[in-house]
């Protein structure tokens, strides 16, 4: 495990090993965050495997610059260039309508990506160096406390990452306030910046209301699932004749099932490689026009439980189909 005091070397290594596709944690103005390259979704599914987190939540994209913002979203509408101005560096994340270069698996298949510039030296020195949106959740693992150090980081993920620019203690600091600009403007979570300075600035802002309000990210009730009814399987299912069928599978084809689409997510069964493809497979059996999506049972291991969450969270109300026979 390599932990290193934040000198310009170290962060330019630290740079280095992003453009890679490596893990790098580093401090920010809030908690210690992992952070992967946003554009690479294989390095993102190493963030989900390394915190163990059970489920896929959406990563908030460090940003070096407010010019940035074009590499993560479609567009930077006028509201966001007035709240950029006034709050950027801050703890401010703009949730704006995505850029197709970002992977879904960053935003937990969501059409709209969540955003901010960090006000820490280090955090910055970073983002400039490596060039690079870096999406990155905090560094400790799932239900553990945040890091403030980077002792707390090597304790908990020690030799998982590839380099902890050590920053020192972060200075104490609760999460950043999650504001969506997608519609009229939303508080999705209250957090360092106050909504009265918010309100300041561009006027009264809506609160999300309790249900869609993201207490903490596993509690979001806006996650992506497609419309398509789905099913998940454990072995060979007899189907009702005349349905449109879609197929999701880990490695290998459906022996003989008569499916109009099949998307395979790692033929080499590795986890990580199915986590990063999960999202966009979703998206096109869901633009399909299918009438039933059925989809494999992952193996409950590593990145594996987080497939089975989303793929549960997707098939929803509709009923399991029987087995065959
Ligand atoms: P954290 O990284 O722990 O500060 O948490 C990130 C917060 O941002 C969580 O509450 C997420 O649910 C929220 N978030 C990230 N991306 C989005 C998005 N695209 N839409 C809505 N909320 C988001
Ligand atoms: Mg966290």
């Amino acid at each position: 495990m390599k932990i290193r005091p934040a000198l310009q070397a170290h962060i330019k290594e630290a740079a280095q090993i992003l453009r890679q596709g490596g893990l790098v944690a580093f401090p920010t103005e809030t908690v210690y965050g992992l952070g992967a390259n946003a554009f690479d979704a294989l390095a993102v599914a190493r963030i989900f495997e390394v915190k163990q987190r059970p489920e896929f939540d959406p990563l908030i994209i460090h940003l070096a610059s407010p010019e940035e913002t074009r590499l993560v979203w479609s567009d930077q509408p006028e509201m966001a260039k007035e709240l950029i101005k006034q709050f950027w560096p801050g703890p401010l994340t703009l949730v704006y309508f995505k850029n197709k270069k970002i992977p879904d698996i960053v935003t937990a298949g969501l059409p709209t990506a969540a955003a901010r510039m960090p006000d820490h030296p280090v955090a910055l020195a970073l983002l400039q160096e490596a060039a690079l949106p870096v999406a990155a959740p905090s560094a400790n693992l799932f239900g553990r406390l945040s890091p403030t150090t980077a002792e707390h980081v090597a304790e908990q993920l020690g030799s998982q990452v590839d380099l902890i620019l050590d920053g020192g203690k972060t200075p104490v600091g609760i999460e950043s306030t999650v504001l969506d600009l997608t519609g009229d403007p939303t508080l999705l979570r209250p957090g360092g910046t106050p909504v009265e300075e918010i309100e300041s600035v561009i006027g009264p802002i809506k609160i999300a209301s309790t249900s869609s309000q993201p207490l903490s990210p596993g509690q979001l009730e806006h996650h992506y699932a497609p419309r398509t009814p789905l099913a998940i399987i454990k072995e060979p299912v007899q189907l009702p004749p005349g349905l449109k069928i879609g197929y999701l599978a880990f490695s290998t084809p459906p022996p003989e099932l008569n499916v109009v689409q099949v998307e395979i997510l790692s033929p080499r069964r590795d986890l990580r490689e199915a986590a990063a493809n999960l999202f966009e497979a979703l998206h096109r059996l869901d633009q399909a026009n299918l009438d039933l999506i059925l989809a494999e049972t992952f193996p409950e291991q590593g990145l594996g439980r987080a497939i089975m969450d989303r793929l549960r969270k997707a098939a929803g109300a509709h009923s399991p189909l029987k087995p065959a026979g």
